[in-house]
């Protein structure tokens, strides 16, 4: 099989590229070792978040918001998109502080998307909020999606954009000769001009293979899910300084996540849930919204990515070989991303380059000499 790109991952990230890649004309194969959403696309909460954003994500990140306001018009479906707004509250007066600072930054730079609200205005957003919660930030055109109908409209869209998608398909070997790589798979041979590393938690396994040595730590994030409770939570709810984030499906369930770890098991394949670190996570959940207490906790899980010492992706050329494109390390916030670094991707396989700065991705940040020194 030969194609212009060879997308390796099946994940959204994998998906967005290889969609926007194939609508600008390029032949596009993808491969997933397992299936599509395996891994952290099929774990996440699904947050789509402007708030909170570090200053070099937030271009890639707003122009993403105005994708999911309209999604439709990009994979045909709207991803169970709710924007029911995304809160960020303030438990005491050191953190209300720091919120203030960034709105206030973001503001001077004319950014509006977060706006500081205070002690009524939460009641009013969350009427169920702890009473010692101060005031917070609120991103009014945030909110989240469902994570599996996003996958099954990226998937939708790519294959009728022409891609050929191939699970159960690992990559073995790349080997760049004659400017083509050839891939040897578990289905095969499969030569590309480009390939693009969305290999999440396993990018560095996928750029040795290409001769470009990097490394990254793997986060795993674990979520919970509760029974069905009557109360009503509207927006997402984070807050300042703890690693919590809760919301309220759909069906009435309560997701509560927000950055516990769970355990990596010692091959680096797979995590398990520390359920230990996930009380500490459920007692924050309580803290803040003191009528959860008691509730059953039906499913828990951890899903895996590749983590960046910053905290911040690498999307970008390879700065060592020819032909190869990482998009990997969203360290637990690619979601909201993925239609927009779909859309850099593709501008970097199709065209060479793109009008998005992305100095602060770039792979030189995790190169292996650099994380061995
Ligand atoms: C529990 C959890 C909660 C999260 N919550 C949020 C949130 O609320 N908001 C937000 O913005 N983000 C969130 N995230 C992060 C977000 O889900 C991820 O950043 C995003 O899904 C990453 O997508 P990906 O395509 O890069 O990786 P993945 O979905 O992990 O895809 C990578 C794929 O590559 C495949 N692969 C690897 N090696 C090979 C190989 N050699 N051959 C073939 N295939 C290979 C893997 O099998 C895998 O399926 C969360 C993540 C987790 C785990």
């Amino acid at each position: 099989m030969n194609a212009d790109v060879l997308v390796i991952g099946g994940g959204l990230h994998g998906l967005s590229a290889a969609l926007q890649s194939a609508r600008r004309g390029a032949s596009v194969i993808l491969v997933e070792r397992h299936f599509l959403g395996r891994h952290a696309s099929g774990a996440t909460a699904a947050g789509v978040r402007t708030l909170g954003r570090h200053a070099a994500e937030l271009p890639l990140s707003l122009e993403a918001a105005g994708d999911w306001h309209k999604m439709g018009d990009l994979v045909g479906d709207d991803c169970g998109f709710v924007a029911c707004g995304q809160l960020q509250v303030a438990e005491d007066e050191v953190a209300f502080s720091a919120v203030k600072a960034r709105v206030e930054r973001l503001q001077a730079k004319g950014l509006s998307h977060e706006r500081i609200v205070r002690s009524d205005e939460l009641r009013t957003l969350v009427p169920d909020l702890a009473p010692h919660c101060l005031g917070g930030s609120w991103a009014v055109g945030d909110g989240s999606a469902d994570p599996h109908r996003t996958i099954r409209a990226f998937r939708d869209a790519a294959v009728a954009a022409g891609v050929h998608i191939k699970e159960e398909c690992k990559v073995t070997a790349l080997t760049w000769r004659a400017q083509v790589w050839r891939a040897e798979t578990s289905q095969g041979s499969i030569e590309a001009k480009v390939i693009v590393n969305a290999g999440g938690a396993w990018a560095a396994e996928v750029a040795a293979l290409a001769g470009d040595p990097l490394d990254h730590a793997i986060r795993t994030s674990m979520m919970v899910v509760t029974e069905r409770t009557a109360a009503r939570i509207g927006p997402v709810v984070s807050s300042f300084g703890r690693k919590l984030s809760f919301k309220q499906t759909a069906q009435g369930t309560l997701l509560i996540g927000g950055g516990s770890q769970g355990r990596l098991a010692a091959d680096r394949q797979s995590a398990t849930v520390d359920v230990l670190a996930l009380a500490s996570s459920v007692r924050s959940a309580v803290r803040l919204f003191p009528k959860v207490g008691g509730m059953r906790i039906v499913r828990a899980w951890a899903g895996m990515e590749a983590m960046t010492a910053d905290h911040l992706p690498v999307i970008g050329f390879s700065r060592r070989v020819e032909g190869l494109v990482h998009a990997f390390g969203f360290s637990g916030h690619g979601f909201q991303l993925v239609p927009s670094v779909g859309r850099v991707l593709a501008d970097l396989v199709c065209e060479g380059h793109t009008k998005h700065d992305l100095a602060a991705f770039d792979i030189n940040r995790v190169a292996a000499e650099r994380a061995a020194a």
